[in-house]
């Protein structure tokens, strides 16, 4: 979602989330840490769930059967791989409520040329298919099918319209090397013009924190060492994606693109996978905590 020209000139800012200094802080008080003490089937127990534990995601949800039959699933793949020819369409200025922003953006990209936008579109469409394997009923924001975008304020309408369970959209972020591992963005709750997240933001978080305990668990990579203090979370007010859910929604950065290591993680189809797999299992030990 970074500013290119940010991408170029400000390589020790993370193009992703060039405002995270703003909310960085507000983060802080969710840091409850990682699971060590996750019962290993919460399922198995009746009474336990999310809105008791927020942060005890199961961490083995079933992996077969087709328990999320009858629930619907947004994945929002971050940016467009055909952006970059449409920069005129997307320098629109949107409203989010707090601010008026750009339609979309190019997003980053590895030192190797890599897109964000390729690696975004790759991982949902893993992601979807896990989750339709799982029975649910499972919508891209864009599938390569679209010149440009949409653009932010679409994107969120799309999961609003289909009153989706759970939104999650897909990026990697573009900061200095050095800056390392996944993080995932929660609302913020905001009430302002035509933003108004505060009916979503408890449910958000504990969708992010099951998304955050799993893609570490399937991907073996740690939460980022830059952004949330080690938490593996942050909450930003700045983004439309977000201020306009009306639905459970979170952003996941899913490393550093600009990072020689998570690079070489991203530009893997294996590790891909991987990062598939944790969000198609955060997003259904979300579901199940709820269901
Ligand atoms: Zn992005």
């Amino acid at each position: 979602m970074g500013n290119p020209a940010v991408v170029v000139t400000a390589a020790l800012v993370p193009t992703c989330t060039a405002a995270w200094l703003v909310w960085g802080a507000a983060s802080a008080p969710a840091d409850q840490g990682r699971n060590s003490d996750v019962p290993q089937s919460v399922a198995a127990l009746p009474s336990v769930r999310p809105s008791v534990h927020p942060t005890k995601a199961p961490s083995r949800p079933p992996r077969t059967g087709r328990q999320l039959a009858g629930r619907v699933v947004v994945l929002d793949p971050g940016h467009n791989p055909t952006n970059n020819r449409h920069t005129t369409e997307i320098a629109r200025k949107v409203d989010i409520g707090t601010a008026r922003k750009e339609c979309d953006t190019t997003g980053t990209a590895t030192n190797a040329g890599y897109p964000e936008a390729s690696y975004t579109l790759d991982v949902s469409r893993r992601v979807r298919k896990l989750l339709q394997d799982r029975g649910a009923t499972v919508k891209l924001t864009q599938d390569g099918d679209r010149p440009y975008g949409p653009c932010i304020d679409e994107r969120a309408r799309i999961g609003n319209n289909a009153k989706a369970d759970a939104v999650v959209s897909v990026h990697a972020d573009g900061s200095a090397a050095g800056n390392r591992g996944y993080h995932v963005i929660l609302p913020a709750s905001v009430h302002k013009g035509v933003a108004d997240t505060r009916a979503i933001t408890k449910p958000s978080r504990l969708l992010g924190t099951a998304l955050r305990d799993h893609f570490g668990d399937a991907t073996g990579t740690k939460p980022s060492n830059y952004i949330g203090g080690g938490s593996g979370l942050d909450v930003r007010g700045d983004l439309g994606g977000l201020n306009l859910s009306r639905v459970p929604k979170v952003f996941i950065e899913c490393g550093n693109m600009r990072d020689p290591k998570d690079a070489a993680l991203v530009s893997s189809a294996a590790w891909r996978q991987k990062a598939a797999q944790g969000i198609a299992d955060g997003i259904t030990a979300y579901l199940e905590g709820r269901g």
